[in-house]
């Protein structure tokens, strides 16, 4: 199929705002009827940006490249890695589910859990639906967290990784940085699910508005906060960061919890992202105005 000239950033992003605002699939799966999300924060990369060929020596050689995970699956296009654009974006957590596991203090609130279910349900549906529209207008696609072959991989640094960390993808994005917990500070903040696909298509790459991958961190910034780490039921959190086994096994204690106490099959935690400054936004305030000017931020101060 001829591919349709008129796909641009601002279509891809309304894709998701309108499958976001209209599918009946976005639903808590609850009597409230109200939806697992609002709005999404979107954002680009290109499949040539060096930081992929970086990721595989951070992460692991298994770590792959847009090219990879595209090529693997369609071959027979045969495309160059600039080729591609990896689309990302951000839900962010609605108040109101903030709000609830706010008030946890060792498993989930319903709400959280049910997005943790119900919401990643629906990103699912997301993934799918941004690929095959895509695919419709002339754009192959492919979302790498639904390739049959995404794995998880032992890792010595991180204890375990996978073939595509959507978080990663969206940092590359220029959407966020990490906290001191590993979890993805957005300009809408920390509490989020996050997804991605790749495409065949050019589309301009998002400015990354920050020096460092630690910079939206009140930690990192000044060497304050370490909330998260008081959030934390499974002491996974310290100041040398996230121990990803720990959290793991908090989060298999959690499916017990859930179905005994909300009677679905469901899991999660999440309480390091709320109740903390980077909940809902971006804490570091030099940091939050740059991205708002549209301006890398001044580097901090040298702590004390
Ligand atoms: S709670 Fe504080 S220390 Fe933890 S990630 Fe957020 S800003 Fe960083
Ligand atoms: S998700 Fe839960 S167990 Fe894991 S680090 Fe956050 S608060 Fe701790």
């Amino acid at each position: 199929m001829d591919e349709d000239p008129t796909v641009s950033n601002p279509y891809v992003a309304d894709l998701i705002q309108q499958f976001i605002a209209e599918s009946p699939l976005n639903t808590m799966q609850d009597k409230s009827g109200e939806p697992a999300w609002e709005s999404a924060l979107v954002g680009f990369s290109s499949g040539s940006d060096p930081i992929w060929q970086q990721y595989k020596e951070y992460i692991g050689p298994f770590h792959w490249t847009p090219w990879e995970v595209f090529n693997q699956h369609h071959s027979s296009e045969n495309v160059s890695a600039d080729q591609l654009t990896v689309i990302s974006w951000i839900l962010p957590q609605r108040k109101m589910v903030r709000l609830a596991n706010r008030k946890a203090s060792k498993f989930p609130a319903e709400e959280w859990a049910r997005i943790r279910v119900y919401g990643e349900e629906f990103n699912v549906a997301l993934r799918k639906y941004v690929a095959g529209h895509l695919a419709k207008v002339g754009h192959p696609a492919i979302a790498p967290m639904l390739a049959p072959n995404w794995t998880i991989v032992k890792s010595q640094r991180f204890s375990y990784a996978s073939s595509w960390s959507e978080r990663h993808a969206a940092y590359a994005a220029g959407l966020g940085t990490f906290g001191l917990c590993d979890g993805l500070i957005t300009a809408k903040g920390k509490a989020m699910r996050v997804g991605s696909v790749v495409a065949k298509i050019s589309l301009e790459p998002t400015p990354r508005l920050y020096a460092g991958h630690h910079d939206y961190c009140l930690f990192y910034a000044d060497g304050t906060c370490g909330k998260c780490i008081d959030r934390c039921p499974a002491r996974a959190i310290t100041q040398s960061g996230h121990d990803k086994e720990k959290c793991r096994q908090h989060l298999v204690l959690s499916r017990d919890y859930v179905k005994e106490t909300y009677k679905f099959a469901g899991y999660g935690c999440g309480l390091c992202q709320v109740g903390v400054p980077c909940e809902a936004g971006i804490p570091v305030k030099a940091a939050r105005e740059a991205l708002k000017r549209g301006e890398l931020p001044p580097p901090p101060p040298p702590l004390a």
